[in-house]
């Protein structure tokens, strides 16, 4: 019987182990995933042939979600539907950049950022994204007093917009022109990891102010509490990227990359980056994480952006009140 798989692998056989695959770990036992993986030469392109063959309602389904990895070619031709081959069937860029912008725009929407706080940063050096909690606008500080039921009083301060304004993202110019798109897709779905972690954070301040007495920590460091092996491997796939797509300019900033490298361990920057594969990702995230952490990403994300914030995959970001501004550097 003619099998058209198997002259493909005979092909590949004959052409030995070439230069098919570039990996780049962050870490020595960082696996292999999409986020890491650059697949180029005349193998790949077999591959690509072979899944275009297939029909379009195949190919979407597989496309939608990132199954485990293989770079065996025997073994994805025989199930390419329960695996993926790097670059091949795996979620295409253009996907990732849809939701992230998704997330994005659903998540400034969100009533409950107008609370933020915390400092605002500007992007400079390597700094692909920032997350503006507070956007641009002046606000001032004001010292408030409650009572609790028991009488004691407890004073917080808070931060009031003088004039209006609007939370924000900004992805930088440099993330924008990157080689590998899915490192731009990143960068946003990444910030509005920062984003949801402060959403969560704020809530929890509001809860605490009326009935607790221990003030809460920052969400991400509660949860890294627990969490934090699980939290680095996550982590370790999406950073891969990162080192992937390091251009000139951050090659030139290299000791700054290195500081980069040691602030991307505190609890918001893992959180961040579990978030995006949340975002991008969520059955190979799934797969990654234990159910119960599972679970409370899944809360997390749900609680803040809602079930349906997919939908916002279709949208031109044209008209949005709250729009995402790329390409925009912010100097000092
Ligand atoms: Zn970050």
């Amino acid at each position: 019987m003619y099998n058209p798989n198997q002259d493909i692998l005979e092909t590949i056989k004959s052409k030995g182990n070439d230069e098919t695959f570039k990996q780049v770990r962050s870490r020595e036992r960082s696996p292999f995933s999409p986020f890491n993986t650059i697949v180029r030469g005349e193998v790949v392109q077999m591959m690509q042939k072979v899944h275009q063959a297939r029909s379009p309602r195949s190919r979407a389904i597989d496309e939608s979600f990132n199954a485990p990895l293989t770079t065996n070619e025997e073994k994805w031709l025989r199930n390419p539907n329960r695996l993926d081959y790097p670059g091949v069937d795996t979620i295409p860029a253009t996907t990732m950049k849809k939701k992230g912008k998704a997330a994005a725009y659903t998540l400034l929407k969100f009533k409950d950022l107008h609370h933020f706080t915390e400092g605002r940063y500007k992007l400079k050096g390597s700094t692909m994204g920032a997350f503006y909690p507070l956007g641009k606008k002046k606000f001032k500080k004001e010292k408030r007093k409650i009572e609790r039921n028991d009488g004691s009083t407890y004073e917080y301060t808070i931060s009031t917009p003088t004039i209006s304004y609007k939370p924000e993202i900004h992805i930088s110019k440099e993330s924008k022109k990157r080689e590998n798109p899915s490192r731009h897709s990143h960068t946003i779905a990444h910030e509005v990891g920062h984003a949801i972690d402060h959403a969560i954070s704020q809530r929890q301040v509001k809860e605490y102010i009326d009935k607790r007495d221990s003030k809460p920590q920052k969400h991400s460091k509660n949860l890294a509490a627990h969490f934090k092996d699980q939290m680095e491997s996550v982590s370790n796939h999406m950073r891969g990227s990162y080192r992937l797509t390091k251009s000139e300019k951050e090659s030139k900033y290299a000791s700054l990359y290195k500081h980069h490298e040691q602030y991307r361990d505190s609890p918001s920057e893992l959180y961040a980056d579990l978030m995006s594969s949340m975002i991008m990702q969520p059955r190979a995230t799934k797969r990654m994480v234990s159910p119960d952490l599972y679970l409370m990403l899944q809360n997390d994300m749900m609680g803040i952006l809602g079930p349906k914030w997919k939908k916002n995959m279709k949208k031109k970001f044209k008209d949005a009140k709250y729009t995402i501004e790329e390409g925009m550097v912010i100097k000092k």
